[in-house]
This record gives C-alpha cells, sequence and structure tokens, in this order.
C-alpha cells in the first residue's frame, strides 16, 4: 500500500515537472493538493509523512472521522466540497485553512458571522462553474465578479483566487476552455482592483487534465485517483449533493 501510494506520487509530481516544462513555468509555482474523499487516514498518513502536506476533503463528515488520526502530523487542510451553510461552525472546528469552493453570498454571510464570532479569519477561493453543466456547484463565470466584490466586502474573508472544476470530457479543447476561462475571469477581476481581494491562486485540474491546467495557469491541481486509486462512489455523490439522487 505505501508503495503505491509512493510510487502514485512520484508519478504525478513527475506529470507536473513536464507540465510545467512544457509551459515555460518554475515547478514551484504549482501545489500538489492530494483529494482525500474516501481514503482512510492511514493512507492519506503515509502521503502527509512523505512530504505531501496539502490535502482537501469534500464532506465535513469525512473531515470529522479522520480529524484524530491525522492532527498530530503537521499538514494543511482546505475544503473543496459543496458546503451547507449549517455546517460552517464544524469546518472551523476542525481546522481548515481554505475553503476552495465559496460560491454563494449566503455561504460568506455564515462564514464570516462564525468566524467574527471566534475572533478568527479564513482564506477562500471562488468556485466558478466553467463547464456549464448543471451538475456543478459554482458562480456563474458572469456572476463572478459581482460575488467577489461582495464576499471582499467581509473582513474575515481573504480572497486568495479561483477554483473549478474542468468539464469532464476526452476533449482536451473543451476542457481547456475551460481553463481559460478561470484564468480570464482572474484577469478581468485583477483589473476591478477590489480592496481585500488576491488573485494569486487558481485551484484548476484533477487526475485526467492537470497537465491542461497547468498550462493554462494553475497554481493548485487537485489529485486523488491517481494517487489513491479509483473511488467507489461516482463523484456526483459528491458534487451533486442535494441535487442528483441519492446512491
Ligand atoms: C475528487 C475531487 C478531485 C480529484 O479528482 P480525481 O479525478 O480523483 O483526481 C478534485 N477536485 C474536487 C473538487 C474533487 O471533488
Amino acid at each position: 500500500m505505501k508503495d503505491d501510494i509512493l510510487h502514485n506520487l512520484a508519478v504525478i509530481n513527475e506529470r507536473i515537472r513536464k507540465a510545467c516544462e512544457k509551459s515555460g513555468r518554475n515547478t514551484d509555482e504549482v501545489r500538489l493538493l492530494l483529494a482525500t474523499k474516501t481514503v482512510s487516514a492511514d493512507r492519506i498518513k503515509i502521503a502527509l509523512e512523505n512530504g505531501y502536506p496539502l490535502i482537501a476533503e469534500n464532506k465535513v463528515q469525512e473531515l470529522k472521522e479522520k480529524y484524530e488520526d491525522l492532527k498530530d502530523i503537521l499538514h494543511e487542510n482546505h475544503f473543496i466540497g459543496h458546503l451547507q451553510t449549517n455546517k460552517v461552525k464544524d469546518i472551523l472546528k476542525y481546522d481548515v485553512t481554505c475553503v476552495q469552493s465559496l460560491d454563494r453570498l449566503d455561504l460568506a454571510e455564515k462564514l464570516h458571522q462564525r468566524l467574527s464570532a471566534e475572533n478568527k479569519s479564513i482564506d477562500v477561493l471562488i468556485q466558478v462553474n466553467t463547464s456549464g453543466e448543471e451538475s456543478k456547484f459554482g458562480i456563474a463565470p458572469n456572476e463572478a465578479i459581482e460575488l467577489t466584490k461582495n464576499v471582499s466586502r467581509f473582513p474575515t474573508l481573504r480572497i486568495k483566487g479561483l477554483m473549478t472544476i474542468g468539464l469532464f470530457s476526452a476533449e482536451t479543447d473543451k476542457v481547456r476552455e475551460c481553463f481559460k476561462i478561470l484564468k480570464n475571469l482572474q484577469q478581468d477581476i485583477i483589473r476591478e482592483n477590489i480592496p481585500n481581494v488576491q488573485m494569486k491562486e487558481l485551484s484548476m485540474g484533477m487526475s485526467g487534465d492537470l497537465e491542461t491546467a497547468i498550462e493554462e495557469g494553475a497554481t493548485i491541481v487537485r489529485v486523488g485517483t491517481a494517487v489513491f486509486g479509483p473511488r467507489i462512489y461516482p463523484d456526483s455523490y459528491y458534487w451533486d449533493e442535494g441535487k442528483a439522487g441519492k446512491i
């Protein structure tokens, strides 16, 4: 098990390195985030202990289940799933440092309320639905600037950039289009010069499309399957909570 994970991590590193090389970027401009949904704490530990400290969950329940086992190993925890407003409290309890899936104002309001009460602040990325697929969360691209402006008014939320899930398709051109939309949006937002907004991070690219994402400017790639193996649940279970049918 350990050898498999370490081997897979080495393969991913090499893919990142090659993609950076191809696009004339420095390897240290791209961080590898491990998407750990359905992965046991034991397996996650292997990655953490071998120099891969950035992980993310999609569900508060999983965050909670693995928290005790992982809390003594230094690492950084992001949240990349659909976040219900009534779970905001838990996110803070389990030491999440960045919510990458901020996609609506009422969630920002709830986060701000809670953070204010606890005298804390948190990093956030605005999640954009660049594929136009109804099944995916994220704000529509043409509403993203307004959401960013509105979120920027909450002093407890530090906007660091944008996140997207690219189209699931074997047609690289169509996938690339999603990443271009995110990159263009980043540039548009930078031009708006909104106080309290940084646009440094572009979180895009997963196991199947990380090269394309890096070529289009990704600073964080989120990889699950290619490191930990296939999952038993379809991804729609994680991206579609409340929208699609239950399993
Ligand atoms: C599961 C997940 C990933 C990783 O997907 P893989 O295809 O397993 O690499 C990335 N981002 C989000 C939001 C995810 O839910």
